[in-house]
């Protein structure tokens, strides 16, 4: 199949569909210039994964916080959403997907328009203490004071995403699986299905029927396994060309 004769067939099913969902993953905010975690320019070519292991950030903070704040906060912080951010965003204005389920943490779906985002890995906008439970806004706390302690109990503060060895928050696994349930088609962006559970979102859809969507420029563990349409090229390319077939303007 070509990829234009592909951007058709996707298009017809986002037309013929009633509950249809987004799902995410690093891939999307590559051209807005957030590197994936893996692959050969991916974050973990040039930093140890260990630095976002629960225990080791507990055992080492110091050094966690060194490359945490360069990587999502320094690094993260001046991103901007992308074409395929917009396009989302634009979709479910017009009441053509449902949702966005992502695995990032930079808030480029929500700065992009995206209203249901479900975050299934948190969000690095907000700091934890996880003493004493205290919520911060990142913005909000010197950074360059390495760690950044809670101002109540002088706990060491957390990014409140999912760290390594760290269970799912609750409300984000829930309201994801329900509308992988509801689903007749899957939007999947960006994502290597490598991280789990939330590959397993896509797959939760299919064994309800669902019919599967997937943009990404290599082939991923759900290419072969789930996907109807395979749509081989960048996030921003495809999805313009999906805006473009519908005939609508962003
Ligand atoms: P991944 O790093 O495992 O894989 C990224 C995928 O994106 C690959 O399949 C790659 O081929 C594809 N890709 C690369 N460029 C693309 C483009 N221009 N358009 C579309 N696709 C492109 O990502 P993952 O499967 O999402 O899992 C990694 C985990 O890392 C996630 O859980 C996520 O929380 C986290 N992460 C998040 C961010 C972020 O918030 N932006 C960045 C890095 C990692």
């Amino acid at each position: 199949m070509t990829t234009s004769d592909s951007v058709d067939s996707a298009v017809e099913l986002i037309l013929n569909s009633n509950f249809a969902i987004a799902f995410t993953g690093a891939g999307i905010s590559v051209e807005s210039g957030i590197p994936p975690f893996r692959g050969k320019d991916g974050l973990w070519s040039k930093y140890d994964p260990n630095v976002l292991d629960l225990n080791n950030f507990f055992l080492f903070p110091v050094e966690s916080w060194k490359v945490i704040k360069e990587i999502f906060y320094d690094f993260f912080g001046s991103a901007k959403p992308n074409s395929a951010h917009i396009a989302l965003a634009e979709l479910e204005h017009r009441k053509m997907i449902k949702a966005v389920i992502t695995q990032n943490i930079d808030n480029l779906h929500t700065i992009a328009g995206s209203k249901e985002v479900y975050e299934f890995h948190g969000n690095s906008r907000m700091l934890v203490c996880p003493n004493c439970g205290e919520n911060y806004v990142a913005a909000e706390v010197d950074l360059n004071e390495i760690v950044p302690l809670c101002n109540k109990c002088h706990g060491v503060l957390k990014p409140d995403f999912i760290f390594f060895g760290e269970s799912i928050t609750t409300l984000a696994y829930q309201k994801s699986v329900e509308a992988a349930e509801k689903a007749d088609l899957v939007i999947i962006i960006g994502s290597t299905g490598e991280v789990t559970p939330a590959s397993m979102i896509p797959t939760i859809a299919k064994q309800n029927g669902a019919k599967i969507i997937e943009i990404n420029p290599e082939r991923s563990l759900f290419t072969d396994s789930v996907t109807d349409v395979f749509l081989q090229g960048k996030a921003t390319v495809i999805m313009e060309q999906i805006i473009n077939e519908l005939k609508l303007k962003v």
